[in-house]
């Protein structure tokens, strides 16, 4: 006989790891407890030695499908006399630091679909149904440990027949901290626009779809907040949708009956298949089988759609009752936080809908749908925006850390992440700080991520642009602070999510990043490892005209690079052709003391207005995405010809896209079709890029090279460069788990931190 004690950390809280050890623990003949505690699960078992290692090997191989180990520590324990028996499960202990991880929020499984679904189960039709495998977590969690009391199901005392599901260590529903049925849990309720209640439970829910089929608008409560539905179908109601939501061109995620349905609008690699299906539920960005209809907008300019699949039970009951697309959009009037109190919802959203879908069961964090984007087959899909369903999942350090540290992230498409121990957890997307509502909710992210993972931060790590208002907030507070520079924690984010230590050439690509020398960077070759960096390339820097005006007129950035490869006069040309201010922004072209920045997103604006794709940009990188989109449509190899030039200045090579540019002018004026030049645009860059970072990489004795700023989340110039210098021989780190663009700084900058506090 042998008594151990086993402590496993990970995910293992609230995704029913306890009667996983039960069932295992007693079909083995095992004596002895398991408890959560803050730190993890805690088991002690006595048995001999070889059931006791079958126990071990078991707990790894067997796990439960929501459940993810990082660590199992073994320790030998005094044995127990006889007269212990049975196997037992002891209520949390909340003594210690919390260092559990809390889990996801996961889409309605099998087996409560199938409750869903049949009419002698008490929880037919009941859009609320959940068990320890599936429902709401991170967005309903208020402190830890996970349990009912600590959570928004707080205020719904379980009946009878849930309590005996819930403490029957043999049920699904053992500990399942959401678990309800129609007697005692959350109940539907639809209103009207003012808040007037219109019906309850089975009857709004009928209601409700009958709206929608006629067409109406509806905001819809889901698990991280409010969507704006309206059938996906109907040209009128979607143009009617865009107006009241003040969304011009950006593309709505349209949610989908099922996967039959997915594959009658797009090309589903496998890949973008299994992300579908997932039961992390994320949008997926896939390409489209038929262009946008311009009658019926979705995604305007776009080749590609973003689809979803049902992930609550309401979703599922709503779905097959319409049985067709719906537009299912962030409930928010243009780019402000979705909406996720139902004081809030009601009054920002009341006046933009016909009626709200709503229930009583609180939402404690606000938390939009994650984004990925499908790669070609045999590619992994991409993560876009990490959010609910991947949020608050921590990533591995690659070193401890003894330091806690938070992160506050960039401006625009923010995160923020705590690093602590071994692992570095990022929150949801809190969206673009410039708001004042956004920043209030970037308060209460803070706040939320510091509460579940039990860490009162030591160090803050931040961007170094001193206007941004995480920047501001990080000198708030009163704390040792370090400021990662923006391109170094792109590198450092994609370097961490590879658990890469040793130093990289680090290729960061991006919209605007202050740079060390107090000018806009953003086309960088850096010699980077976590502790720090050198720049070492960059692309030509050309004017920003207008500063952040460039940024929303894409044709000031077409006269930027057309003065700077083919002169004043070709500028000229151009900027009669775009807009009446040209004489203005050519002063400021020429200007000695203009802006100036070496962003290649910039770049990629400059390009489409010169093509005619967009003069005027509506959201956030619109131009440089339908430039990519437009060469899909190509169907000749790249020529070649498209080459940027490489020299050198102040010791830093310099990657100089002027004789591409010039070129693209010149194949415009002859009448080449625009997806051609596209395409040979994303080739030469490509080529251009591969060039100059493996030439670095070797300069540098360095074999590996990381692609990291939101321009790589273009798959056509990634797959370029990937392709380039794999055939040379060198290593390419592209991002996966994290997003390439601002919404991954968090972690790059903790991973930083982190590594710099041993
Ligand atoms: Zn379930
Ligand atoms: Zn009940």
């Amino acid at each position: 006989m042998q008594r151990r004690r086993l402590r496993v950390t990970g995910t293992v809280q609230g995704v029913g790891f306890r009667p996983f050890v039960y069932r295992l623990a007693a079909e083995l003949g095992l004596t002895g407890s398991v408890s959560n505690d803050s730190r993890g699960v805690l088991i002690e078992a006595q048995g001999p030695p070889d059931v006791l290692d079958r126990l071990e090997r078991r707990l790894r191989a067997e796990a439960p499908p929501l459940a993810s180990i990082a660590t199992l520590e073994t320790e030998s324990l005094p044995v127990d006399g006889p007269g212990k028996t049975g196997f037992s499960i002891l209520d949390s202990r909340a003594e210690g630091a919390p260092a559990v991880a809390v889990s996801v929020d996961v889409a309605t499984c099998d087996d409560c679909l199938r409750e869903l679904a049949d009419p002698s189960d008490r929880r037919y039709r009941y859009p609320f149904v959940n068990c320890t495998n599936c429902g709401p977590r991170y967005t309903i969690i208020r402190s830890i440990p996970y349990d009912r009391a600590l959570t928004t199901m707080a205020g719904f005392p379980m009946c009878d027949r849930c309590r005996a599901e819930y403490t029957d260590p043999a049920d699904r529903r053992f500990h399942a901290e959401p678990n309800a049925c129609p007697v005692c849990g959350p109940r539907l309720r639809l209103l009207a626009p003012d808040g007037t209640g219109l019906a309850t439970a089975d009857d709004a829910l009928r209601r409700a779809v009958a709206l929608l089929d006629e067409g109406r608008i509806l905001a819809v409560k889901g698990l991280g907040g409010y969507h704006l539905a309206v059938d996906a179908t109907a040209p009128g109601p979607v143009a009617e949708l865009r107006r009241r939501k003040a969304r011009d061109d950006k593309p709505f995620a349209l949610m989908v009956p099922d996967l039959a349905a997915a594959r009658r609008l797009c090309r589903l690699a496998p890949e973008a298949e299994a992300a579908l299906t997932s039961p992390r539920r994320p949008i997926v960005l896939a390409p489209r089988l038929q262009a946008d209809d311009p009658a019926n907008p979705i995604a305007p300019g776009l080749g590609e759609l973003g689809l979803m699949l049902p992930y609550t039970p309401l979703h599922f009951l709503m779905m097959e009752a319409l049985d067709r697309p719906l537009v299912m959009t962030s409930g928010n009037l243009s780019d402000e936080p979705i909406a996720s109190d139902d004081t809030d919802a009601l009054v920002r959203l009341g006046p933009m809908v016909d009626a709200i879908l709503t229930s009583d069961r609180p939402i404690h964090i606000r938390c939009d749908d994650a984004v990925v984007r499908a790669r070609p087959s045999g590619k992994p899909v991409q993560m876009v925006r990490r959010s609910r369903g991947f949020a608050p999942e921590p990533l591995p350090l690659v070193r401890p850390t003894r330091a806690r540290v938070l992160a506050v992230g960039a401006e625009l498409k923010n995160t923020v992440a705590v690093a602590k121990g071994t692992t570095v957890v990022a929150s949801h997307h809190i969206g673009d700080l410039e708001h004042l509502a956004a920043y209030r909710s970037f308060l209460q992210a803070v706040d939320h991520l510091c509460h579940l993972t039990g860490v009162i931060p030591d160090v803050v790590a931040h961007d170094l642009h001193p206007e941004y208002l995480s920047t501001k907030y990080a000198a708030e507070l009163d704390l040792p602070a370090i400021g990662v520079q923006h391109h170094h924690a792109h590198i450092a984010s994609c370097m961490a999510e590879h658990r890469r230590e040793e130093p990289v050439l680090g290729v960061a690509f991006d919209g605007l990043g202050m740079g060390t020398d107090g000018t806009m960077w953003g086309g960088e070759f850096l010699v980077a490892d976590l502790a720090g960096f050198r720049r070492v390339g960059h692309l030509r820097t050309v004017a920003l005209p207008g500063g952040n005006q460039a940024i929303r007129e894409p044709w000031r950035m077409g006269m930027a690079w057309a003065a700077a490869s083919l002169g004043r006069e070709e500028a000229e040309r151009y900027g009669r052709s775009a807009d009446d201010r040209w004489p203005a922004v050519l002063d400021l072209v020429e200007r000695p003391g203009t802006l100036r920045t070496s962003s290649a997103g910039r770049l990629f604006d400059g390009v489409a207005a010169l093509l005619g794709l967009r003069t005027r940009v509506t959201y956030e990188a619109q131009a440089a995405i339908e430039l990519e989109a437009c060469a899909a449509a190509s169907s000749t190899p790249a020529p070649g010809g498209y080459e940027p030039e490489v020299s050198t200045s102040g010791g830093l090579l310099v990657l100089d896209p002027g004789p591409l540019v010039a070129r693209v002018v010149a194949e415009r004026d002859g009448g080449t079709p625009v997806p051609d030049i596209s395409a040979a645009f994303h080739a030469g860059l490509g080529r251009g890029v591969a060039t100059v970072a493996a030439g670095l990489a070797g300069d540098n004795g360095l074999d590996t090279v990381a692609l990291s700023g939101g321009v790589f989340q273009n798959a056509r110039l990634t797959g370029v460069v990937e392709h380039e210098l794999s055939a040379q021989g060198l290593t390419v780190l592209v991002h996966r788990h994290v997003p390439p663009n601002d919404g991954g700084v968090s972690i790059g900058q903790a991973a930083v931190a982190a590594y710099r506090s041993p």
